[in-house]
């Protein structure tokens, strides 16, 4: 008997959201899985976002990313933030739920498949020391590092590092939230050599106003990296 079958006998699997029974490990049950907001079909080729209508393979962009000024090249999300979404983001967060880290990593391993690119670095957006502390863990590190797994990329925790601590975003006007971000991040000299001249994806638990990937990708260029794209695990929608 392997290791997984022997678990399985001690530890029969369960829903990763309700504790109901399920056939497979790391899985959502049929209830959950409805209620969980899993984007699909078209979306905006820069945040994720769905788009309402278009053609399969058709390239569109929602109404803020054609305002706003987005860094980086292509981006992705693997939830809505509302729902099951909402719930399991912040048990992913602050319920120290690092068995959530798995299949989160495959859902957004399944979303970010259309930008991945060959040699991409994966990079998680760091958590300042200060609340890494607090928080013991930084769940944009986890996620990456499953996300490289799947796609057989390298990954790289510590490519970005903070330059100064943010404090906390929530309460921010999107003018507010881009104001204390910039110059939030840098690439420390160490891991210039890496970065260089590489494809960078950037991995977060959750894109808001995209400040945080913005100012993430500001630091990758400036230490020279050839593009940049970004994948949230989930997308706040505006009216969500
Ligand atoms: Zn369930
Ligand atoms: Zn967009």
């Amino acid at each position: 008997m392997g290791m997984q079958a022997a678990l399985h006998l001690l530890y029969p699997p369960q829903c990763i959201s309700c504790d109901a029974a399920v056939t497979t490990d790391f899985g959502l049950c049929g209830a959950c899985w409805r209620e969980t907001p899993f984007i699909v079909g078209l979306v905006c080729d820069r945040c994720g976002l769905p788009l309402p209508g278009g053609e399969p393979g058709e390239t569109a962009l929602c109404d803020d990313c054609m305002t706003i000024a987005r860094p980086w090249g292509q981006g992705r999300a693997a939830l809505l933030y509302q729902d099951n979404g909402r719930r399991l983001i912040l048990a992913l967060k602050h319920g120290d739920r690092l068995d959530l880290a798995r299949p989160a990593g495959a859902w957004l391993h399944r979303a970010a498949a259309p930008i991945l690119r060959p040699g991409m670095l994966v990079v998680p957006v760091p958590l300042h020391l200060s609340r890494l502390f607090r928080r013991r863990y930084n769940q944009a590190a986890l996620l990456s590092k499953a996300v490289a797994g799947l796609a057989g990329l390298d990954h790289c925790p510590d490519a970005l590092v903070r330059s100064r601590n943010t404090g906390t975003q929530d309460g921010r006007t999107r003018d507010g939230r881009l104001a204390n971000l910039a110059g939030a991040f840098r690439v420390p000299p160490r891991r210039r050599r890496l970065v260089e001249d590489r494809d960078i994806l950037v991995v977060d638990d959750v894109m808001t106003s995209g400040a945080t990937f913005a100012a993430a990708t500001e630091a990758l260029h400036a230490a020279n990296a050839r593009s940049v794209c970004v994948v949230a695990l989930a997308r706040v929608a505006k009216d969500g």
